[in-house]
């Protein structure tokens, strides 16, 4: 049996320690103005959370995910999401408080305005992180973004248990800078991500970002996603960096491309493929994605991803 052909009950576990959010999305005339009452037009209740797109992603590209995750008790709803994609959502508990949630307005220029709060994402306790490490299977991988608490011992932890770590630092902030970054096993950065971390500007090219990337994070293994103008795999051993151009397609909602496209690398990965499929299959269903509007809702499933690569 090839590697690619693993059953996904015989793959080693990808650990997501990672936000779910309630996103509250108002449809308005124009973003609120201070002290205005504004009426909506719309509104629809979505799961959202970068860690929650990812676990869909994961589930929905066949593979095999434990999502670790805190909902406050009202928001049990959002554990069915999570369940029927396809992950294990055991290590999901509820609490009571409220969830992490977003207060999204969109206007009708597609201009958006966020409020978010953290909630039940920022309550991990360090008992829970050292029972959840504890319980792992140290084959495994540990996924996780910057929407939960903590992030710095969880990654210390699962470092020392001897777990593989996929960090992907969305959203960024200074102190990503003091993490054990150079220790990592794979590192998810989209372009305003990997300029903030080595202090370059956005609009540099791909060439200046993947230079000061591989200078500042020596050996360590990076996917750059440059949205369409494609991704990048730069190999720590220093080989020359892989290239897979993005899909040219109509793009209608951006949002979760790269959540998508980190779930499916995962998948793809844990499945044994080589880093050149990993890219082209993470390519592909994003492209999918950014075709449909939301983000947990546009993720593909493996079999349209699967017609879309033939
Ligand atoms: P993020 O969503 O984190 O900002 P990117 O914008 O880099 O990440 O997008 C992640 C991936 O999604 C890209 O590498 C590309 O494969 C795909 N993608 C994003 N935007 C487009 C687009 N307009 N057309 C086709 N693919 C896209």
């Amino acid at each position: 049996m090839s590697a690619s052909k693993q059953p996904a009950s015989s793959r080693a576990t990808v650990y997501n320690y990672g936000s779910i959010n309630i996103d509250h999305v108002y449809r308005v005339p124009h973003l609120v103005r201070p002290g205005e009452t504004l009426s909506s037009t719309d509104y629809q209740i979505v799961l959202g959370g970068k860690g929650a797109n990812q676990t869909i992603a994961l589930a929905r590209a066949g593979g095999r995910v434990a999502h670790w995750g805190q909902l406050g008790r009202t928001d049990d709803w959002a554990l069915e999401t999570l369940e029927s994609a396809g992950a294990d959502i055991t290590d999901v508990t509820l609490l009571e408080g409220s969830s992490g949630h977003t207060v999204i307005q969109v206007d009708d220029a597609g201009e958006n305005a966020i409020v978010l709060f953290g909630g039940t994402n920022q309550r991990f306790t360090s008992e829970r992180i050292e029972a959840l490490i504890k319980n792992t299977d140290n084959e495994g991988w540990l996924l996780l973004q910057n929407e939960c608490n903590d992030i710095d011992a969880v990654i210390r932890q699962a470092l020392d248990r001897g777990l593989k770590v996929a960090f992907n630092p969305a959203p960024m902030t200074p102190a990503i800078r003091d993490l054990p970054l150079t220790e990592l096993s794979l590192l998810f950065v989209n372009r305003g991500e990997a300029a903030a971390l080595v202090d370059l500007d956005e609009d540099s090219d791909a060439d200046a970002l993947i230079r000061a990337l591989q200078q500042a994070l020596p050996g360590v293994n990076i996917v750059l996603t440059l949205g369409s103008e494609g991704a990048w795999r730069i190999d720590g051993e220093r080989h020359d960096p892989l290239y897979q151009p993005a899909r040219p397609v109509q793009a209608v909602d951006t949002t979760g491309a790269g959540d998508t496209f980190i779930g499916y690398y995962m998948a793809a990965l844990q499945a044994g493929r080589d880093d050149a499929t990993c890219l082209e299959r993470a390519t592909a269903a994003a492209a999918l994605a950014v075709q449909r509007a939301g983000a947990a809702t546009g993720i593909p499933v493996v079999d349209e991803v699967e017609t879309f690569l033939q």
